[in-house]
């Protein structure tokens, strides 16, 4: 079992997640994650169950191509929106919270520390992925000491 990790703001070292267990190996992924886009009408599921953050690199990064070629698959730790702490707030960017429903994410970095950094990316429109994505030169994956 690996040690809980957390997500961290590396400008100003602020918390950004709840503690969580990190998923790094592919048949993991496959077997805890829903890699599949909300269907517009129905129940929304987490891509990445709360209580796990999914690591987006190496071979589950490599099976993701595979599955999805021609996608543009974001690298960086994927966790359920449900794991983020009060220190991350929206940006005042608006062009960037673009959606039906919720942020569709494919404007750019969408979530901000209360420092002001841009620390990730929200999917939450009915026919995305129901997912947050870490902005990976803005934040630091650390294990708990
Ligand atoms: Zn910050």
């Amino acid at each position: 079992m690996m040690k809980q990790h957390a997500l961290f703001c590396k400008k100003c070292k602020t918390r950004l997640t709840h503690w969580l267990v990190p998923i790094v190996a592919d048949d993991q992924a496959q077997a805890l994650c829903h890699f599949k886009e909300c269907d517009p009408g129905a129940e929304p599921v987490d891509t990445v169950p709360p209580g796990y953050g999914l690591v987006m690199a190496d071979k589950v990064l490599q099976a993701r191509k595979d599955e999805w070629p021609g996608t543009r698959i974001q690298e960086g730790i994927w966790l359920s929106l449900s794991d983020l702490t009060d220190a991350v707030c929206y940006t005042t960017l608006t062009r960037r919270l673009s959606g039906c429903c919720g942020p569709s994410g494919i404007d750019g970095p969408n979530r901000i520390c209360t420092c002001g950094a841009e620390v990730g990316t929200e999917s939450s429109d009915c026919w995305t992925l129901r997912n947050f994505v870490s902005e990976t030169k803005n934040t630091e994956w650390k294990e708990q000491e």
